[in-house]
Formats: C-alpha cells, sequence, structure tokens
C-alpha cells in the first residue's frame, strides 16, 4: 500500500506552509487510494505541548484531512521510547553504531584545528571502531553519545519528487550522533525508525528538511530497509518573498476560520501555493484529489496572496450551500449580540434569502454577517450620508413612497412597480429615490437590488425607518 504521513512538530501554532505539506501528503495518498498517517514529533519536550497537538487535530478536522492511524491513534515519538531503544542496542551490538565519548571541550578544540587548517568542521571518527584499529580506553564516569557509522565511500542518492535526481558523497557526511549522553535517540534517528515501523513508502515534507535526508537514508539502509520515496516541497513566502512571518498573515489556520474564511477555500489556496493543475484557479477538495500528483509540484518557492486568499474565499461562498452559510452566520450573529436566540422559522427562511441576496457581494463570512445584520439591528446612517442624499427636496416623494408601501401588496415586483410610480410622478430618475431609500434603510448606499431588500427587511421596519428619516 501506498502510504504517506503528516508528521508535525507540536510546539507552537498550525500556520499556512505546515498544514500545506499536511495537505499535499493528503491529497497524494487520497488520489492514489492510499493511507495517511499523522505522527506527532514531541520530542523536544521543552517546546512540545498537547494543546498545540490539539492544534493540529482541530485543524486537520476542519480541514477535513482525515488520517488512517490504525484505532484512530496516534503515533507519539514519546511514547515509543523503548522501540528506540531496542533499535539502538541492536546498532551497537553489530558495529552499526558505536559509543563516542568525545567530550564538547575536546570537539570545540577539533572544530577549531579544522578550520585553522581551512577544512570544513566535521567529527574526525576517534571513536569509531575500525578493524586493526586501537581505540583508546574510555574515560571513567563520561557517558558517551552513541553515533552511527556512516560508510565513508560512495555516494548515496535519491530520485525526489520535486528537486529530481540529489546525491551527497558519504565523505560529506560525518558520524551522525543518534542517542545523547542520557540514552534519548535523536531526531533523525526517531524520523528513520518511525518511517520504517509505519511502513511509509512515500515522505512529503518541507524543503527545510533536505539535509537530513542523506542521512536518514544512510540509517534506514543499515537497518535494512528500504528507503521511501522523497519529495521536499518548496518554502511557502509571504507576498514580499519574504519567509513567512506573522506579519504576513503566516498566522494560525484557525484564525482564518474566525475571519470567515471556509475550508474548502483554504484547501483550495494552499493547493495553488506550489501546485496546479492547468489554469484551474478554482476548484473542490473533490477535484483535488482527483487531479492532485506530485510531478505537478513546482520546484520553486511559491508566494502566499491574501488578496488572492480572498478571492478564492468568495469564489468559494458563491459556491457554498445556503443552510450551512445561513448556520455560520447565525452563530456569528448570536456571536456578536445582534440576535439574542437562534432565529424562530420565519426569520431563519429570511436569514436564508438575505444569505443569498448578499453572498456575491462578501469575501468572508464575518463580511457576510455583517451585511445580514441589518435585518435584525437598525443601522446608523451617518450625518454625512444623511445630509448628502436626504435632502429636504425629497420629502414629499419619499412621503409618497410610504403611503404606497402601507399598501401595496408586499411582494419585490409590487414594490419595485410602486417605486417607477413615485419616479414617474414626480419626475426622478431612479438613482434620485433608489440611493436616498437605501440609506435610510441601510445606512449604505450600495446594496443589492433595492426592491429586494425593502422586501426582506418586512413592511413594518421599512415604514419605521423611512418616517424616521422623514421627521
Ligand atoms: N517534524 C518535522 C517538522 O515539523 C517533519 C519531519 C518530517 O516530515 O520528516 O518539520
Amino acid at each position: 500500500t501506498l502510504r504517506t504521513r503528516f508528521a508535525p512538530s507540536p510546539t507552537g501554532y498550525v500556520h499556512l506552509g505546515n498544514i500545506r505539506t499536511a495537505l499535499f501528503a493528503w491529497a497524494f495518498a487520497r488520489h492514489h487510494g492510499g493511507e495517511f498517517l499523522l505522527r506527532i514529533e514531541d520530542t523536544d519536550q521543552e517546546r512540545s505541548t498537547q494543546a498545540a497537538v490539539d492544534v493540529v487535530l482541530e485543524v486537520m478536522d476542519w480541514l477535513g484531512l482525515n488520517y488512517d492511524n490504525p484505532g484512530d491513534k496516534l503515533v507519539y515519538q514519546m511514547r515509543r521510547m523503548p522501540r528506540y531503544k531496542d533499535v539502538l542496542a541492536q546498532m551497537l551490538a553489530d558495529g552499526r553504531a558505536y559509543h563516542c565519548y568525545m567530550q564538547p571541550d575536546e570537539l570545540d578544540a577539533l572544530r577549531e584545528a579544522q578550520m585553522a587548517r581551512g577544512e570544513k568542521p566535521r567529527y574526525d571518527g576517534r571513536w569509531r571502531p575500525e578493524t586493526g584499529k586501537l581505540l583508546p580506553e574510555p574515560p571513567t564516569g563520561v557517558k558517551p553519545v552513541i553515533r552511527f557509522r556512516n560508510p565513508t565511500t560512495g555516494t548515496v542518492s535519491w530520485q525526489d519528487g520535486v528537486k529530481g535526481q540529489v546525491e551527497i558523497a558519504n565523505s560529506e557526511l560525518d558520524d551522525l550522533i543518534i542517542a545523547r549522553p542520557d540514552g534519548t535517540p535523536t531526531y533523525n534517528f526517531c524520523v528513520v525508525v518511525d518511517d520504517i515501523d509505519m511502513a511509509i513508502t512515500h515522505v512529503i515534507r518541507g524543503d527545510d528538511h533536505v539535509n537530513n535526508t542523506p542521512r536518514q537514508i544512510n540509517i534506514m539502509l543499515a537497518l535494512g530497509a528500504t528507503p521511501p520515496i522523497y519529495a521536499h516541497t518548496p518554502t511557502v513566502l509571504g507576498p514580499d518573498g519574504q519567509k513567512l512571518s506573522k506579519r504576513h498573515g503566516a498566522r494560525s489556520v484557525l484564525e482564518y476560520r474566525e475571519e470567515g474564511y471556509l475550508p474548502e477555500a483554504m484547501i483550495n489556496m494552499l493547493a495553488r501555493l506550489g501546485w496546479s493543475h492547468g489554469d484551474d484557479e478554482v476548484f473542490t477538495r473533490e477535484q483535488l484529489v482527483e487531479w492532485f500528483d506530485v510531478p505537478a509540484i513546482s520546484a520553486s518557492a511559491s508566494r502566499f496572496d491574501p488578496e488572492k486568499f480572498a478571492w478564492i474565499n468568495a469564489e468559494h461562498i458563491k459556491r457554498a450551500d445556503i443552510g450551512r452559510l445561513s448556520a455560520d452566520v447565525q452563530s456569528r450573529l448570536l456571536r456578536d449580540g445582534v440576535i439574542a436566540a437562534p432565529l424562530c422559522a420565519q426569520d431563519w427562511a429570511r436569514l436564508m434569502d438575505a444569505v443569498v441576496l448578499y453572498r456575491s457581494r462578501v469575501q468572508t463570512l464575518v463580511q457576510l454577517a455583517q451585511e445580514v445584520s441589518l435585518f435584525w439591528r437598525h443601522p446608523q446612517v451617518s450625518d454625512a450620508l444623511r445630509e448628502q442624499h436626504l435632502v429636504p427636496a425629497l420629502g414629499p416623494a419619499l412621503r409618497d413612497f410610504c403611503n404606497r408601501l402601507a399598501q401595496c401588496n408586499w411582494q419585490a415586483g409590487d414594490i419595485a412597480a410602486e417605486m417607477k410610480a413615485v419616479l414617474t410622478a414626480h419626475g426622478l430618475k431612479m438613482p434620485q429615490l433608489a440611493i436616498p431609500v437605501r440609506v435610510a434603510i441601510t445606512g449604505q448606499t450600495q446594496t443589492p437590488s433595492v426592491d429586494a431588500v425593502l422586501w426582506l427587511m418586512g413592511r413594518d421596519p421599512v415604514l419605521a425607518r423611512l418616517e424616521a428619516e422623514l421627521q
């Protein structure tokens, strides 16, 4: 079975770059009918928190990046210590790894001497056992590290799904420390053991890990395993081409949910960061799964563009189910205190109509909630707008309109007909009446079709608002 994984380190918030990696691995697995596993890389005990794990899980749940861990049990590296120690013991026993007693001050001295000679600093293999080599007596009271016995000759290479053929001379790699003096395994070692035990066939991860890959492959080969296929995805940059940071909206993915971005829009936008399918800009999660594959991942860094994201979100809002949008908007209205309790059936129908009317005019659900709130909370009409549009000369026409509205059949078509009648009777052009009415009713000069807005508002509130402006 094809099997990928997402292996977050739960040390902070989840930003767009992190979750883009997860999305690629997930989409790849789903496209090929394989499995997608989740592993929590929590060996950095100082910085890892359960709260950060929970955020990862919440983001994945929100985006629908479902995983296939057997029994839904996550793999936590900290719970696998006995397994790592077993593998370390086996490697020590047969010479694939060895104890090194070199002290930090000795390492510093070595490094300085090498740099003074213009060499690249590297461990000199002094504790590496070789046939015929006499090792010094281990110093007493010194706890050794464990080093991996890296091959000294030849090369390590792989065909990267994104970067193509990569090849490193083994002479460039020194004997990696795989366990600390206290016996705890180091990061690269745990990853290798996990990828083997989880039978990972494809590793899709950020290219900040590309330097680890030759080391991981060598350890993997030493353990008799077949290395997975690697694909290292390029960095996600901010709009200014700099590393993504909080200042660019590399905020927690969940903040976008707060702001009213739809999960399918988030998936769509993330997928387009470094991957494309022809000219398709707006697509569903199902289409992504159908189309996604590694060869179409771009080899160059991509830029996160907040404006484009807003545009993509707007496109998905236009396509989303009305009931679902309305439920989201209702919860925002409740939270903002615009409504005090869940809407009754009649108001719910009105909310759905309002969502239909306004959804093509907004980019986020926060904006949508703001727009439709006018049907429940009387908007303030600014003095400036009032002075500009609700001029005294308009009084007779507005009065006439009120009288007609008080009697007409309350349907958008009838309301529109009454407006026309007022225009004719008072010699006005449509905007001369429609804009002041909009201002009086909504506090804004631009709204969807004014007859539809009036109809949705309801006869009594409309008359009350118009009357108030006529005082
Ligand atoms: N835990 C690593 C990270 O968060 C991922 C390592 C990997 O995918 O191999 O960057």
